[in-house]
């Protein structure tokens, strides 16, 4: 039974019962008013005053869980206001612009760091691409929505002026909105930028007081006046212009490679790599070791081919550098989708501690034995920069004393798939 209808039980209990005892009384008094007996409108009075009481705390108890529930819900909504301002304040502080869409596209919700990054006022109820302009980050909400998966990348846009972010969009598991951030790279890219053109001008601007310094170096060798001490001394400066060349041309590659995506062709990889262990067989057998290439006649790729065979150079390279005994075998397979190149050596291995960081430039296990094998420690962050530029991979197993195996991975898109291998 609602308040109401209580109040209004109560109110006719209270009412009837009024009325039959003013009636008893007045019977009792000798003023007979038509109800019946004295004793039962007394009986009839008290019975509905009864009535009257027990609805009156009904009414009371009524009325008492109503206002609770009132007061509850006022206690919900002002914690979820409370909430709300929180998480609203936190969003507003973050360095990063979040947006929330619906599954269409069109935004719900932007934070303060995304209005300043894309200069807009009102960005709720428009779509994500008319408030950034941007049709990459369209289509990147619109996959995230329909695969019902994360979706992230890094991408540039133009407006409402040029930069770089890492972008990310997720969905709600029910797939009722999309989230949106977006991580504002382009000072760090800009930076690299400008460090990988200084590194690249300075090997540029090294080359030509190097090439003159060894000109000269020949110049005063060749002549007969030099003493056999000084003589001596400038096969070392030779030496060492040479070693200052080689450090400024792998340089240069290492930042051709950081800066610009490779160019690439269909190319033999079988090819390039037998071709690069044929060249080293040279050396090889100057220092008694056994050199061998194992793998298809033909596996076709899209790759940069000079920057493919300085890969194989390199590892095959290395593998005779830090080998005084035994061989380097050098293995290509085709796997899956991918082509899967391999340098084993049997020499001097690599503690595990140094591992993690033989891909960084110029870290060596041993500087001596690098300096005497004429190494730069750039040949492996070489590998690595070119191997990921094409999308591949470059691990290495090793252990001291117990040679080493490199093992590249590049992949084989659709369309080399056909005649990857003979
Ligand atoms: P480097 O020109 O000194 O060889 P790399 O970048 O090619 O420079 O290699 C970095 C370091 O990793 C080397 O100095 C060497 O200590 C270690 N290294 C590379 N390849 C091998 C290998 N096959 N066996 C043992 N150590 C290796």
């Amino acid at each position: 039974m609602n308040a109401r209808a209580l109040a209004m039980v109560s109110a006719a209990c209270y009412g009837g019962g009024c009325v039959f005892a003013l009636g008893a009384i007045a019977q009792f008094m000798g003023h007979p008013v038509g109800l019946g007996p004295g004793w039962l409108m007394l009986i009839a009075g008290g019975l509905l005053a009864l009535v009257g009481y027990f609805a009156t705390g009904a009414l009371r108890e009524a009325t008492d869980r109503q206002a609770s529930a009132l007061s509850q819900a006022e206690l919900l909504r002002v914690e979820m206001d409370q909430h709300r301002a929180a998480v609203d304040y936190l969003a507003d502080g973050l360095d990063v612009a979040v947006f929330i869409c619906d599954p269409k596209a069109s935004v719900v919700y932007a934070n303060r760091r995304a209005s300043e990054m894309f200069r807009f006022e009102e960005p709720v109820g428009r779509p994500v691409l008319a408030v950034t302009l941007s049709h990459d980050i369209e289509r990147l909400v619109m996959d995230a929505a329909r695969a019902r998966a994360e979706r992230a990348a890094e991408l540039s846009f133009s407006y409402p002026e040029e930069r770089t972010g890492l972008v990310k969009a997720w969905p709600q598991p029910d797939g009722g909105r999309v989230f949106l951030t977006i991580f504002e790279i382009t000072d760090l890219r800009r930076l690299e930028r400008v460090r990988q053109d200084f590194v690249s001008n300075v090997s540029h601007e090294l080359r030509t007081p190097l090439t003159i310094i060894r000109v000269l170096a020949e110049t005063l060798q060749d002549e007969g006046q030099a003493s056999d001490e000084q003589r001596r001394d400038l096969g070392k400066i030779i030496t060492e212009v040479d070693r200052l060349s080689l450090i400024a041309s792998d340089l240069l590659v290492l930042s051709a490679a950081e800066s610009n995506p490779p160019k690439m062709q269909r190319c033999d990889l079988a090819e390039l790599v037998r071709a690069a262990a044929e060249e080293l067989k040279g050396k090889a057998s100057e220092k008694g070791l056994a050199l061998t290439f194992m793998g298809p006649d033909k596996l076709m790729l899209a790759a940069n081919s000079h920057q493919m065979t300085q890969v194989a150079r390199n590892l095959i390279e290395n593998g005779l550098n830090y080998t005084s005994e035994g061989s380097v075998q050098v293995r290509l397979r085709k796997e899956g989708g991918e082509a899967v190149l391999e340098v084993q050596d049997s020499g001097i291995g690599i503690g595990s501690e140094h591992l993690p960081r033989i891909f960084e430039r110029f870290y060596r296990v041993d500087k001596g034995r690098s300096r005497s094998t004429g190494g730069t420690g750039l040949g492996l962050s070489i590998v690595k920069h070119i191997v990921e530029a094409h999308g591949g991979t470059v691990q290495v197993e090793s252990a001291l004393n117990q040679g080493s195996t490199f093992t590249v991975r590049l992949p084989i898109v659709a369309g080399d798939a056909q005649s990857a291998e003979a």
